[in-house]
């Protein structure tokens, strides 16, 4: 008998058809022995259909005494799942409880709409289970510390399950989804793309950020932090397989180092459309520029991605670098200005419709061009490669967004990863 802890995405939940099925899910773990806790999202298009009635009321940009209502708004998506969840158990038979994230409490700091968890109380949730229940708690909610309600940002139930079972060293934690797992890349954009049998935490984190959209990145983080035996899989297969199949399915993370060496070098191709590349023209090259340049970008809490600054020629040099879309406008009109006329910068130009691709993995660090390998990939294909930034387990290139399938699938056959994978 373990502690197992289950997540149910949107889709999984996103009917109470759908909700019967979770529940005999969840009762066929239970009657096998496990102590099981749950922990679901909304149902799917409810977070977006309540913050669309917040933006009606109030269409102005959010503020901070906003943002604290959108969060009461919010939260109330997975209130209403656990209920049901909770219900339908019950109509299975099984002892259920439902409980909400300051109920139990789940504590965050007060950063609204997008909340840290500091700390988890276990005692009621472990006294329930003690008393022979199924405990259900909400996913993407908390409480901070002057008992207001907090949301851990888009996607955070993923986080809330994962928080959950490292605050309970639960055996492992069963993150049910819409896909059956993590994919090499995208199969909307590559068809050929593989499910991954495992993949390792740090290539996880890195896919995570780099825009693929299966886990949220702080859920990841977490499970790092706390090695919390993650597997990601798929809530659409029939609800009485085997529990012995379900354990070995979908994408297993793991934390072993060298376990998968001899793998594919490259485990996964990501890519991300929602960056926009500025560049400031001609900048006097002389120390303290960069400071100036992103010192204000950050003054204004705008993130600033991949940075490249050109060699540079009588003194000037080209500062280009990138950030999300939706600070483009934003950033442009910071930079022409409030930072080009002070440092004598020349023009300011900026494109919004460029994509950074990747390709990650951890046989990167211990094989060499596998870089190289990319670049000349990408020039076969006539692609021209206009920044490129690297870690210790990825390459990421920013290229124009009207050559990003193409170069997603021509990475994607060069590093073979259409090839079943080793074992
Ligand atoms: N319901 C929230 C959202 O749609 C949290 C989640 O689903 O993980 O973002
Ligand atoms: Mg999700």
């Amino acid at each position: 008998m373990a502690l197992i802890v289950h997540k149910y995405g949107g889709t999984s939940m996103g009917s109470t058809e759908r909700i019967r099925q979770v529940a005999k899910r969840v009762a066929k773990w239970a009657r096998a022995g496990h102590q099981m806790v749950v922990v679901p999202s909304a149902m799917s298009g409810e977070t977006n259909r309540l913050l669309g009635l917040a933006k009606e009321v109030s269409p102005e940009k959010a503020t901070a005494q906003t943002m604290r209502e959108l969060d009461m708004i919010a939260a109330t998506g997975e209130q209403v799942s656990v209920g049901l969840l909770s219900l339908a158990l019950q109509a299975e038979g099984l002892p259920a409880v439902s409980y909400s994230g300051w109920q139990v409490p789940i504590k965050t700091d007060s950063a609204y709409t997008k909340a840290r968890i500091a700390s988890i109380d276990d005692a009621r949730v472990r006294a329930e289970l003690a008393a022979g229940k199924v405990v259900i708690i909400t996913g993407f909610q908390g409480i901070d510390g002057d008992g207001h309600i907090t949301t851990l940002g888009r996607g955070g139930s993923d986080t809330s399950a994962v928080a959950v079972a490292a605050a309970m060293k639960a055996a492992e934690c069963l993150i049910y989804t819409d896909v059956d797992g993590v994919y090499t890349t995208d199969p909307r954009i590559v068809p050929e793309a593989r499910r991954l049998a495992t993949v390792s935490f740090e290539e996880m984190l890195e896919m995570a950020s780099l825009g693929s959209k299966v886990l949220q990145i702080r859920s990841v983080e977490f499970a790092g932090k706390y090695r919390v035996p993650l597997r990601v899989l798929s809530s659409f297969t029939p609800w009485d397989n085997p529990i012995a199949e379900e354990s070995v399915s979908g994408t297993l993370i793991t934390f072993e180092e060298g376990l998968n060496m001899e793998q594919a070098v490259v485990s996964g191709i990501a890519f991300n459309r929602d960056e926009a590349k500025v560049t400031l023209m001609r900048v006097p090259d002389k120390p303290g520029i960069a400071y100036q340049i992103l010192g204000a970008v950050a003054e204004a809490n705008i993130d600033v991605d991949v940075i490249v600054q050109n060699v540079s020629h009588d003194g000037k040099t080209d500062f280009s670098f990138t950030v999300h879309r939706n600070d483009y406008a934003r950033t442009m009109d910071l930079l022409k200005t409030q930072v080009a006329p002070p440092l004598g910068a020349g023009e300011v130009i900026g494109d919004p419709k460029i994509c950074k691709v990747s390709i990650v993995g951890i046989g990167m660090r211990s094989h060499a061009g596998v870089a190289a390998k990319m670049f000349r990939t990408l020039s076969e294909e006539g692609i021209n490669i206009q920044m490129i930034t690297t870690s210790e387990i990825k390459t990421s290139v920013v290229i124009d967004e009207k050559y990003m399938e193409l170069a997603v699938r021509a990475l994607h056959r060069a590093f073979d990863l259409e090839a079943p994978q080793a074992v």
